[in-house]
């Protein structure tokens, strides 16, 4: 056998699993980002989709501040009345009934992958176990998240593939039609993929693939962590496409704008498996996490941030088209929905990521060789220019760059 070198330690003693940019931030305000040294950029990633009222929203740092004054945390076998007061809110703008707080997505799409599997055992149909999922999804890190999304990428070397899950390419609906069966538990679904690199699901077929479940008996579950509560100019992606309301909902990121919180909501008949001992958490749904989600909730819901949503996708979607015709060479594709934007590229996208960096300007990358622009929702139109600005030089530099 070969000799092994030791492994080495990494300095920062961090595990290794980010390839990180080489920025730190000190502080943020709206759309903004400030390192240490004062030098300051224009926030597109936007703690990937999370950020969606921007950095250091005042409402929400005062309703931080007020319920840190107050009370942290009591835990889940008192009444919480902040969690009361949200759960009432979400589930009459979202039409379901039940909501369970997390701390994160993947605890939503896990609480949602067992609320779907309880459903059809309460049922008395044990054997449907089978959960549909799509290429190029992304639900979360834990087995289950991993297995639901399928990709090899995140569940190489993990063991054994976990029981009961299946992956389809999105958007073919002949080989969903042929997979849905007696023995399907749910299909989970991005309704606009994020990771994966902004892609949306035609609208008729979300409505589809709604009508198809209920004809067979399976569970609907959105994955709206990315592309939920205002990000693609609706309150939920979903809404978009008519009847296609789901039996469970997963919500996270732009729910606390950074602070960690995340929900799953059901219906009761989708949740009426989940009774008394059947799933929990620690600080899931504890009164800071409340007070923010309340409070961004609040913000969210708003007319005028929608409008504004709506507004600006619509400019930035016809000044990035413009981009694409004027550097064909580097951008090959716009596409997503709303303030979910993807750019899918001719050069690699983690090297434009850099040079978009070198302007000031920071995107995150995506999958399909895409970058994506998630600024915050209440950004504005000279903003909105400003970012077009820097990417116009960012494709000038790549240009240059693949010329050299
Ligand atoms: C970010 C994300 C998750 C995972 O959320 P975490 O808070 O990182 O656990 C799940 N699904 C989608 C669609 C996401 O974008």
């Amino acid at each position: 056998m070969a000799e092994q070198s030791a492994p080495t330690v990494p300095t920062d003693h961090i595990l290794g699993v980010y390839s990180r940019a080489p920025l730190a931030f000190e502080r943020g305000r709206g759309v903004r980002l400030y390192t240490a040294e004062g030098e300051e950029y224009l926030d597109c990633v936007g703690g990937i989709a999370t950020t969606g009222l921007g950095h250091a929203h005042p409402k929400l740092v005062q309703a931080l501040k007020d319920q840190a004054e107050k009370l942290w945390h009591v835990s889940n076998i008192f009444r919480i009345p902040g969690q009361e007061a949200l759960a009432r809110r979400l589930t009459e703008i979202a039409g379901l009934d039940v909501v369970f707080f997390t701390n994160s997505g993947t605890e939503a799409v896990e609480c949602a992958l067992k609320t779907a599997r309880k459903y059809h055992w309460a049922n008395g149909a044990p054997e449907r176990i089978e959960v549909i999922g799509f290429e190029g999804a992304f639900h979360g890190r834990s087995y289950a998240a991993i297995f639901a999304a399928g990709n090899p990428a995140y569940t190489e070397g993990f063991g054994p593939a976990l029981p009961g899950y299946r992956t389809l390419p999105y958007g073919d609906m002949a080989a969903l039609e042929a997979a849905v069966t007696e023995t399907t538990c749910a299909v989970i679904i991005e309704p606009v993929q994020g990771e994966g690199g902004a892609r949306a699901l035609p609208e008729v077929d979300l409505a589809r693939l709604r009508r198809l479940c209920s004809e067979r008996g399976a569970l609907v579950i959105y994955d709206e962590i990315q592309c939920g509560l205002g990000r693609t100019g609706k309150l939920f992606a979903h809404e978009w496409a008519k009847e296609a309301a789901p039996d469970i909902m997963c919500l996270a990121k732009a729910l606390g704008d950074g602070f960690p919180v995340g929900a799953c909501l059901a219906t009761a008949e989708a949740a009426k498996g989940m009774t008394v001992g059947s799933h929990g958490s620690t600080y899931g749904g504890n009164p800071l996490a409340m007070a923010v989600g309340l409070a961004a909730v609040q913000e969210l819901t708003r007319p005028e941030t929608l409008e504004n949503v709506r507004d600006i996708a619509g400019y930035l979607g016809q000044q990035l088209s413009g981009l694409l015709e004027r550097w064909p060479d580097v951008v090959a594709e716009v596409r997503g929905k709303g303030l979910l934007i993807g750019l899918r590229l001719h050069v690699n996208n983690r090297e434009f990521m850099a040079l978009a960096r070198d302007q000031k300007l920071l995107i995150a990358g995506g999958g399909d060789n895409c970058v994506r622009l998630l600024p915050s929702l209440l950004i504005t139109r000279e903003e909105a220019r400003e970012a077009v600005e820097k990417l116009e030089r960012a494709c000038e530099a790549a240009r240059a760059k693949a010329a050299a």
